[in-house]
């Protein structure tokens, strides 16, 4: 008799999808781009004061194909609005995305044609976060917040869409 004919129904894939999100939650890798002022609250959250390293995240990368949490940090001009969805679909999943800031969420001050009204229209953002700039303890916040929600995302490239359907049937907070 196989291992998984003796244990519960589901019990081998629950523990692989909590191990795999285990691991996910703890080395966090950035993708390194900073579009505006809000980018220098992002560089002192990963500085020796700050310590992003203690979340193992001391790692931003330079390629996206070896990052997976992408922190949209400034505003967003039409001009590289198609650059940050081709840096986001180079990123493999699973992956995740905070808009960092008023002018990343929504456009903020910058209500005019050259700025997208945020950077939602772009990518999907798991984690707004509110301020001008965010204070590096308030991106430590929602980078905490950020593997809350990892822990319990499903596993595989639809883990976005279960994640929401699991929402919506009320089995998530
Ligand atoms: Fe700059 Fe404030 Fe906009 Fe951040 S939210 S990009 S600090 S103007």
């Amino acid at each position: 008799m196989g291992i998984e004919e003796k244990l519960p129904s589901g019990i081998l894939l629950t523990s692989v999808e909590k191990l795999s999100n285990w691991a996910r939650k703890s080395s966090f890798w950035g993708a390194t781009f900073g579009l505006a002022c809000c980018a220098i609250e992002m560089m002192a959250a990963g500085g020796p004061h700050y310590d992003l390293g203690r979340w193992g995240m001391e790692v931003f990368r330079a390629s996206p194909r070896q990052a997976d949490l992408m922190i949209v940090a400034g505003r967003v001009s039409q001009k590289m609005a198609p650059v940050v969805r081709q840096i986001y679909d180079q990123m493999p999943e699973p992956r995740s995305v905070i808009s960092m800031g008023v002018c990343a969420s929504s456009g903020g001050m910058f209500n005019n044609y050259a700025i997208v009204q945020g950077v939602d229209h772009i990518v999907p953002v798991d984690i707004y976060l509110p301020g001008c700039p965010p204070r590096p303890e308030m991106l430590i916040d929602a980078i905490l917040k950020m593997r809350e929600k990892v822990m319990v995302a499903p596993l595989g490239p639809n883990g976005r869409k279960m994640l929401e359907q699991r929402r919506a049937d009320g089995k998530l907070p």
